[in-house]
């Protein structure tokens, strides 16, 4: 059996996904302790709870540990089945953090795969919807990976109610990933979205990025979107000829739509001064399906602690050679060589 330690690193609930993910497509027994030991309130929250669930469920797992606040799980899997799946959170919980678990496991089976996912779908620390269909998936179509998202309804933080489909059809193997440039800019945009907000919200934020960043109106929309409770999300999309990036940020209580628009800015300026390909958040999500499938470089920023624990867990428990290497003040590489 191979134990992970989640206090490795960045502490979260990554390590613990990740390591569901791994003992899935390897079929090896895995043993993870100290579960999001670097959290205030460390163990299973609803949803790692609900990952572990929907990881049992795709493969017949024996699981020990399983339940809210467990720091110690065992996970042995079986043979993983293509089906057709309904994992809800419960809560506003990140389902696509659930989606993430279980993608590789279902696009390695032998038939595809519908699932439905319910819960958060717009959250902060959590990769929303759009950056799951605009910018993860179409990388992984680069690489030969077919995958079709729909949204049904919107989640937001702390009411929840998302729904949403993913169709996964499988695939014998998945290409190197080779994302070394942009590519041609075709398009830099914000979005300022809302449900049950002020719609004086989103326009003071697009005024903000317009003051910032010199866009005009056209590059420029407000969305206001049903959801069960309210939610206000800026996205600043930035569209290139190999791939597109996202930087998000939420409203809050008590933090001006300026400061809002002002993070997201200040992430999309990083960027785009480092004129890399691959963003912080794209970094530490890309390396699993890189790690599973035939490896591959890309450039990024400066390698975030998710990225290198990731990275850590990845080598304990397959063998991959995984370099992270400094090309200048800005711009570092990711290589993963599977022929070790
Ligand atoms: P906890 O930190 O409470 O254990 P967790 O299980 O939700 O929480 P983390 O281990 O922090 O998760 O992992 C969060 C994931 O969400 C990472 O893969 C990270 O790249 C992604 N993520 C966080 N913020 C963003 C963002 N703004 N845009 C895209 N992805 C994000």
């Amino acid at each position: 059996m191979i134990i992970i330690d989640g206090s490795l690193g960045e502490g979260g609930g990554q390590i613990f996904r990740t390591s569901l993910t791994l003992a899935m497509c390897l079929g090896k027994t895995i043993r993870i302790e100290n579960i999001r030991a670097g959290r205030k309130k460390p163990g299973l929250l609803r949803q790692h709870l609900t990952c572990l669930k929907a990881a049992k469920e795709i493969c017949d797992a024996d699981v020990e540990g399983e339940e809210l606040g467990s720091q110690a799980v065992v996970f042995k899997p079986g043979k993983i089945k293509a089906g057709k799946y309904h994992f809800a959170v419960g809560t506003a919980g990140s389902s696509t953090l659930i989606f993430q678990t279980i993608l590789m496991p279902l696009l390695l089976a032998d038939d595809q795969s519908e699932v439905i996912l319910e819960g958060g779908t717009h959250n902060s620390m959590a990769p929303t919807f759009d950056f799951v269909s605009k910018s993860f998936l179409p990388v992984l179509k680069s690489v030969g990976c077919d995958i079709d998202v729909a949204l049904e309804h919107y989640g937001f933080y702390p009411a929840g109610g998302g729904k949403w489909q993913a169709v996964i059809k499988p695939i014998a193997s998945i290409k190197p990933l080779l994302l070394l440039e942009r590519g041609e800019l075709l398009g830099e945009s914000a979005t300022a979205m809302s449900s049950k907000i002020p719609k004086h919200v989103g326009e003071r934020e697009l005024r903000q990025i317009t003051k910032l960043c010199g866009w005009s109106v056209d590059q420029l929309q407000q969305e206001l979107v049903g959801s069960v409770g309210p939610g206000n999300v800026v996205s600043i999309v930035v569209a290139t000829k190999n791939v597109t990036a996202l930087f998000e940020n939420f409203g809050e209580k008590n933090v001006s739509a300026e400061k809002v628009a002002n993070k997201a800015v200040d992430a999309f300026q990083r960027f785009d001064e480092a004129q890399v390909p691959v963003c912080e958040y794209l970094a530490d999500q890309l390396i699993l399906p890189m790690a599973l499938g035939r490896g591959g470089v890309f450039r990024t920023l400066e390698p975030s602690l998710h990225l290198r624990t990731n990275i850590d867990v990845i080598k304990q428990v397959m063998n991959v050679d995984i370099q992270l290497s400094r090309l200048n003040d800005l711009v570092w590489e990711v290589v993963v060589n599977k022929s070790v």
